[in-house]
């Protein structure tokens, strides 16, 4: 990774940021993407990165910061443009942004089901199709898509996120195929049960899991769901960013969707 140019989405804090660090610590030049001064206009059932944490992010990773929301064609386009006209050129594009909402089916709005699959699927496709032409200016480079367990196996009141991140395994393993005359390689990380904003400002907040756990507060919720990893320990970012690394740097490897989730399944 000396020298090479990596592009994260949804890096300022969580999952992106430890990915962002294994490729820093791998001697990348790092763009570091967020949502930025836009997580203003752009809110959700828990709050986004703000501008001032993808500041500390990037100050933190010696890396270019960029405002950018991946539902929108133009904000991808231009992320591109900014890390060629820093660094003359893109190397690994990681699609990592995304959001979840959890809710049993009947009573899912249909407006989180849709910025769900914005996020999560179109951004995907949206980020791959603004880096293709300079990935393949290289000679070729890899893309490394952050899908999750969920979109191994369905879930009782996570139908939109597993739908999402089923849909992201799909576009990895197509995009694969496709890409692969390029020297393109394309592949997925599926985190198991992480300590971010997901979990802890969302997921272990509600309801049902807590009553499901037989817990009350979030930290108990968390230690119950976690408890029920057969290695016995959450994943951290880095145990994430370790596995995109390899991912980006597997040259014989193109279209897997690699679970590093202690063997949940
Ligand atoms: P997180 O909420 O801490 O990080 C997600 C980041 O994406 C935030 O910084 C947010 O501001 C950014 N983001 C959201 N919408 C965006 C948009 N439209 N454009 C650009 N950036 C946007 O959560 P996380 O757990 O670090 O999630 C990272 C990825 O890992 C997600 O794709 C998530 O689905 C996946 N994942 C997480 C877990 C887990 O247990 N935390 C498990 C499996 C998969």
């Amino acid at each position: 990774m000396q020298d090479k140019v990596v592009i994260v989405t949804g890096a300022a804090r969580g999952i992106g940021r430890g990915i962002a660090e294994a490729f820093r610590r791998a001697g990348a030049r790092l763009v570091v993407a967020d949502l930025g001064a836009l997580a203003v206009s752009r809110s959700w059932v828990y709050e986004m990165s703000p501008r001032a944490e993808l500041d500390r992010t990037a100050g933190a990773l010696e890396a270019l910061a960029v405002d950018a929301d991946v539902t929108d064609a133009d904000s991808c386009r231009a992320l591109v443009a900014a890390a060629l006209e820093r660094f003359g050129r893109v190397d690994v594009l990681v699609n990592n942004a995304g959001v979840v909402k959890i809710g049993p089916l009947r009573d899912y709005e249909e407006e989180s089901w849709d910025r769900t699959f914005d996020v999560n699927v179109k951004g995907v496709f949206l980020m791959s199709k603004a880096a293709i032409p300079a990935l393949e200016a290289q000679g070729g480079g890899a893309i490394v898509n952050v899908a999750s367990i969920a979109g191994l196996r369905g879930n009782a009141n996570m139908s939109c996120y597993c739908a999402s991140k089923f849909a992201v395994i799909g576009l990895t393993q197509s995009m694969a195929q496709e890409l692969a005359p390029l020297g393109i390689r394309v592949n997925a990380v599926c985190p198991g049960i992480v300590a971010t904003s997901m979990w802890l400002e969302h997921l272990a907040r509600d309801e049902r899991v807590a009553a499901s756990t037989k817990t009350s507060n979030v930290g108990d919720t968390y230690r119950a769901i976690t408890g029920r990893i057969p290695l016995g320990r959450d994943q951290t970012p880095a145990d994430i960013g370790a596995a995109a690394l390899y991912l980006a740097t597997a040259d014989n490897v193109s279209g897997i969707s690699l679970p590093v989730a202690g063997g949940l399944a």
